[in-house]
């Protein structure tokens, strides 16, 4: 098997919108790799770029070492599942699942063999007969993996093939596409908004916007270490606390409160301080970074209740934060002290929005 290589791939449909810039990255044969971004920042664009169905304006597609980018998409021997499953309406499960390796002219008895496998593996032994029009969108969902998975590709692409299923089956077929993927020696690339999808799945996440890679590494660092604001911003959830800050000597001030500024060698007069939900809580006495506020707003999550809180100021405006804090106390209006462990922080320059490394 092959890894899958994208070197500096650009893609310009007019002056006004590109939608790709520049992207280069490797998947290995044993990578499952996310493009996760926003509607409309290029993820769908790249990938079909990747299967042979967009050409793109410049750079270069390669898979194992051949220069596959003027291929067509039928000599690629890549499989693609979409969002919209396009299964063929009139055929049954047997049929669908079969029907491209019936067009590459494969042998009857592999097509039995290849077919038998992959819907023991997908369990569908018991829909074979049946048409898409008799499934659930979760078989149909399969149906439409399975006739990738036939294909023994060289590479799968699949785009958004969850959007379609409700919230509940949508992480029952997310695990199974994990587990299924996980047995394939073949780059996987998978296309997604959804950003517990691109964390749970992958083995390495490339963050988009506006055509750009944001950030490409594996999920824990995209959330532990997010390169910029937008990375920060959109990984997450609840959101991160993104607070930009006015700084004094070697503090940001928060309301009427002093945090200790990173060792960055000169200092700004504003900063932006990130900290997540969770990673606030209420202070104990060892604590020595810590403020008050009252509580204005609690969102009971089930596990969890997400209180806001105002930040003692000072000045007309107070900022808010955000905390993650247990559900067995009532902390409608409450004052409190919050700790914002060191830690646990991010800082990101103004400006540019990179994170700055101390
Ligand atoms: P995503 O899949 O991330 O939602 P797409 O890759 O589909 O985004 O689209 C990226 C941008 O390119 C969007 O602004 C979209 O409107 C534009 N775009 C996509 N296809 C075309 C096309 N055929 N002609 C002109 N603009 C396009
Ligand atoms: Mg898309």
């Amino acid at each position: 098997m092959a890894k899958l290589e994208l070197k500096n791939l650009n893609k310009t449909y007019n002056p006004k919108v590109i939608p790709v810039k520049d992207i280069s990255l490797t998947v290995d044969d044993n990578e499952f790799l996310t493009l996760l971004g926003p509607s409309g920042c290029g993820k769908s664009t790249t990938l079909r770029m990747i299967a042979g169905l967009e050409e793109p304006t410049e750079g270069r597609i390669l898979l194992g070492s051949e220069d596959i980018t003027s291929k067509r998409p039928g000599d690629r021997n890549m499989a693609m599942v979409f969002q919209s499953y396009a299964l063929y309406p009139h055929m049954t499960v047997f049929e669908n699942l079969a029907s491209g390796l019936k067009l590459k002219k494969t042998p009857r008895s592999e097509i039995q063999q290849r077919v038998t496998e992959v819907s023991q593996l997908l369990g569908l032994e018991e829909l074979l007969q049946r048409k898409p029009g008799q499934l659930s969108g979760g078989q149909r969902q399969r149906v439409a993996v399975g006739r990738a998975l036939v294909r023994r590709a060289q590479a799968y692409l699949l785009d958004e093939p969850l959007s379609n299923l409700d919230a509940l089956l949508r992480e029952r077929v997310r695990a199974d596409i994990k587990q299924i993927f996980s047995t394939q020696k073949a780059p996987v690339v998978y296309v997604t908004h959804d950003q517990t999808e691109a964390m749970t799945l992958s083995t390495k996440v490339a963050v988009l916007n506006n055509g750009y890679v944001q950030q490409l590494d594996p999920p824990e660092r995209i959330y532990n270490h997010p390169a910029n604001l937008f990375v920060a911003g959109f990984v997450g959830s609840p959101q991160m606390n993104l607070l930009t800050l006015p700084c004094q000597e070697r503090y940001a001030i928060l309301g009427n409160f002093r945090i200790n500024l990173p060792n960055i060698p000169t200092v700004p007069p504003q900063i932006v301080l990130g900290i997540r939900p969770e990673n606030v809580r209420i202070a104990r006495s060892e604590d020595t970074q810590t403020i008050q506020g009252r509580v204005y707003l609690v969102e009971n999550l089930g596990m969890h209740n997400l209180v806001s809180v105002r930040i003692a100021s000072s000045q007309t405006e107070s900022p808010t934060v955000r905390a993650l804090l247990p559900t067995d106390q009532n902390w409608s209006d409450a004052e409190i002290t919050l700790a914002l462990p060191p830690q646990n922080i991010h800082w990101f320059d103004v400006q540019s929005g990179d994170a700055l490394r101390s």
